[in-house]
């Protein structure tokens, strides 16, 4: 360590370099103990599943995003971004993504008991490329369904765009049995993957989710920003597929997003993502309303 001060003390680039070099060590080790920590994680089931409300354009809550959470022991509360690639990479994905359905579904099972099965929101989970291959997921989230006596069409799972490019024949095959099932299919994060309209129109796609990035460039006013999130939606409009705005942040977009046809929205300007001790205070003021009367997406979001 002295020489490193000197080194530096002689030379700020030299000293910059080995600096650099400290912090790389640093993550690598920091990446190194959550990937070994993840073993117990999963045996353990330290996840918690957040949940982000989704309300229609005539501003009812129609559901929920499942988002996950790692409770660490040590390190407190980490976020999908630092682990759900590192999961990935160590292939738990798939015990990961079945602790991740089983919650879901035990959540969706406790709605439909507190607010019944005409009123009961429904329940979104992300999948991604990796886990949409394996068929066990699909066999656990129908032995689930069945097993509470849930109907299929309160869930549904969200897949990314670059997951159906990606062992497409494959794919297609699981979206048609999740379909079959009744659960819905939303394609996430619209728009910032390279999915062709042939694609959206032969897989069994019910919901395009425009990603945030569009939604945040509304905010701009500019007109092309306005043209592109319009061209989305009169898009999906035209292969009867429902449209989620995700990013919501201010109250104006929605107005305007209305105007458009853009049938759900999600983000910040409703609520973060809640945990579950949050969700009865948040779901109280909004009981009386009727919400099951009105869904544009019918019985889902
Ligand atoms: P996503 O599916 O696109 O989820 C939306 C993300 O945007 C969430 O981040 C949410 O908290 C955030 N968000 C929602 N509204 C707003 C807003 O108004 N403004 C801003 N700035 N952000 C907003 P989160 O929870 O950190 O999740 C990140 C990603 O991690 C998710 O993106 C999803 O791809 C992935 N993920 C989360 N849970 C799971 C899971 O259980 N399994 C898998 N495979 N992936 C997951
Ligand atoms: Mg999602
Ligand atoms: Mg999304
Ligand atoms: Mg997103």
């Amino acid at each position: 360590n002295a020489d490193i001060a000197m080194y530096q003390a002689k030379e700020s680039g030299r000293g910059q370099a080995i600096f650099f070099q400290h912090k790389m060590f640093d993550d690598i080790v920091h990446l190194h103990r959550l990937e070994s920590d993840l073993d117990k994680a999963i045996s353990q089931d330290q996840f918690e599943l957040y949940y982000q409300p989704i309300f229609n354009n005539e501003q009812q809550l129609i559901g929920f995003e499942a988002l996950a959470r790692w409770q660490h022991p040590s390190r407190g509360l980490i976020m999908p971004l630092d682990f759900v690639p590192i999961i990935e990479k160590t292939n738990k994905i798939k015990p990961f993504g079945l602790l991740v359905a089983r919650k879901a579904i035990a959540q969706l099972d406790k709605f439909r008991h507190l607010y019944g099965v005409e009123q009961c929101p429904s329940i979104s989970i992300n999948v991604s490329a990796l886990q949409i291959v394996d068929d066990e997921i699909v066999q656990l989230i129908e032995s689930q369904l069945s097993h509470y006596a849930l109907p299929a069409h309160l869930l549904a799972i969200e897949l990314t765009e670059s997951a159906l490019i990606e062992n497409h024949a494959l794919v297609k095959a699981r979206l048609k049995q999740l379909s079959d099932l009744g659960i819905k299919i939303y394609l996430d994060d619209f728009g910032t993957g390279y999915s062709s309209l042939s694609l959206l129109q032969h897989l069994n796609i019910d919901v395009l989710k425009i990603d945030r990035a569009f939604i945040s460039a509304l905010a701009e006013q500019t007109p092309e920003a306005k043209n592109l999130v319009k061209a989305i939606i009169h898009m999906a409009q035209a292969l009867h597929l429902k449209v989620i705005a995700e990013g919501i942040e201010d109250k104006q977009i929605i107005a305007q997003l209305t105007a458009i046809g853009c049938h759900a929205f999600q983000g910040y300007y409703y609520a973060k993502p809640l945990a579950v001790a949050q969700l009865a205070s948040f779901m109280a003021p909004l009981l009386n309303h009727k919400r099951h009367s009105n869904r544009v997406i019918p019985n889902s979001v």
